[in-house]
Formats: C-alpha cells, structure tokens, sequence
C-alpha cells in the first residue's frame, strides 16, 4: 500500500518523521485528511488535533498552529509553532495556563496587544485539554 512520506517539525525539535498512511489536521477552513497522492497545497493550520493514522492504528497529538505544505508524490511538511503526542500533554500545565490567559483577558483592555495574546493561550490551552481528555475518555471504554 502506498503511503505518505510525513515530517512535523518545531522549532524545537521533530515531533515525528515516517511514512504514515493518511494525516488529519485542522486547519483554518476545517479539518483534512491526506491521503497519498494527494494534490499539492499549503494551508494554515490552527489548534486542534491532528492524526497520524499507520497501519490501522491512529494516533492523536495536538497541534498549536503553523502550516501544512503536501508537495508532488506523496510528500507531507508540516512546521507547527508547537506539537505534542497526547501522551506529552500536561494537563495541570494547561489548565494553569488557561487561568492565566483567563485572568488577562479580565485585567486588560479589548484592543491592547496584550488581550489577544491571552486570547491565544487561552485556545492553545483549551485545545491542550479537550484533546488530552478526548484521549483519557476513550481509554475507559
Ligand atoms: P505555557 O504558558 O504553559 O508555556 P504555551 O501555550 O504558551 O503554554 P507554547 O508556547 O504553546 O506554550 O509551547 C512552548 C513549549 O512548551 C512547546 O515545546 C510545547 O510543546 C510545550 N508545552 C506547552 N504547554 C504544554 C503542556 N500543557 N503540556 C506539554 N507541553 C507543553
């Protein structure tokens, strides 16, 4: 079966290089899914999860932004601003920064810089939690 040759890098690291069979990731017109043989495109991508599907078992991380690049055969790029397995989530971190965005946007006004970047934590945290506790949920089926 053909597959995807897949790379997610960071600028901290490479969360994951290998072929896979398909991708999910939401970007900002929706979530997609590749495929191999997929046409070429570049999208934005915002937070949410993505899915790394390899021989019938699919694995979640989440994703905080970026983009997508899928070039001519097969070929898949994605550069996140930040990626986690589902496994790598700390919760407790989320939720601590969820109350300090949450906070902000209190303490602050509309137009300041400063509310839209707590605006930013606040749904990088909140996707951080709906995605690790997504996970925890279907362990327990
Ligand atoms: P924080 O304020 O807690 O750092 P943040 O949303 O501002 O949260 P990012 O800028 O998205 O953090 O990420 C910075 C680095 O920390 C990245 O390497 C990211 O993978 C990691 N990271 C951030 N939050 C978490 C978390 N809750 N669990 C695991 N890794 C995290």
């Amino acid at each position: 079966m053909s597959k995807i040759n897949f790379q997610i890098t960071t600028p901290e690291r490479t969360v994951y290089q290998a072929p896979v069979d398909s991708v999910t990731l939401t970007t900002e017109m929706g979530e997609i899914t590749i495929l191999p043989g997929h046409i070429p495109l570049v999208a934005n991508l915002v937070p949410g999860e993505m899915q790394i599907k390899v021989a019938g078992v699919t694995t979640p991380y989440v994703v905080t932004g970026g983009f997508v690049e899928v070039r001519p055969k097969s070929e898949v790029v994605v550069l996140a601003d930040a990626a986690e397995h589902v496994e790598e989530i700390d919760v407790k971190r989320a939720e601590e920064a969820l109350k300090r965005a949450k906070d902000l946007m209190d303490n602050v006004k509309r137009d300041d810089v400063k509310f839209a970047e707590a605006a930013a934590l606040l749904e990088r945290s909140l996707t951080r939690i709906r995605v690790a506790r997504k996970k925890r949920t279907q362990r327990h089926l």
